[in-house]
């Protein structure tokens, strides 16, 4: 998709600060962050959100939560502890429609 940003940084054309990548998983640096470690975690594939994730082959979303540990791993949050969330739609407040897991650790985040 062209005009996603997130699938051209995925592809490459848009440049981001990956720390880690395979096949089908992509995990970049957000570029405003909300955190010391503030990372995005996106499938290769354009997925629009969460709600898109049921009847896809390859078993997709278990493989995207895996991904994400290694991803807590990478950045040295996985024992410190780390939120893992996703924003859907409009009242969920997603502005990119391009499935994403927000990372966010390297401190004591705040309750919400
Ligand atoms: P959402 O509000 O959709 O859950 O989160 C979108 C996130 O993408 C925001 O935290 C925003 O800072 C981040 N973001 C938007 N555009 C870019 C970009 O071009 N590069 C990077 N690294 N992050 C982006
Ligand atoms: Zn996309």
């Amino acid at each position: 998709m062209d005009d996603c940003i997130f699938c051209r940084i995925a592809g490459g054309d848009i440049p981001s600060d990956i720390v880690l990548e395979d096949a089908d998983f992509v995990a970049f640096r957000d570029i405003n962050p909300k955190a010391a470690q503030h990372v995005l975690v996106i499938p290769r594939e354009h997925i629009v959100s969460l709600n898109d994730l049921d009847g896809r082959a390859g078993d997709v979303g278990h493989r995207l939560l895996q991904f994400i540990v290694k991803v807590a791993t990478a950045v040295g949050v996985v024992e410190s502890g780390y939120r893992a969330l996703t924003n859907v739609g409009p009242d969920g407040g997603q502005e990119v429609q391009h499935l994403h897991f927000h990372i966010l650790g390297g401190e004591e985040l705040e309750d919400f």
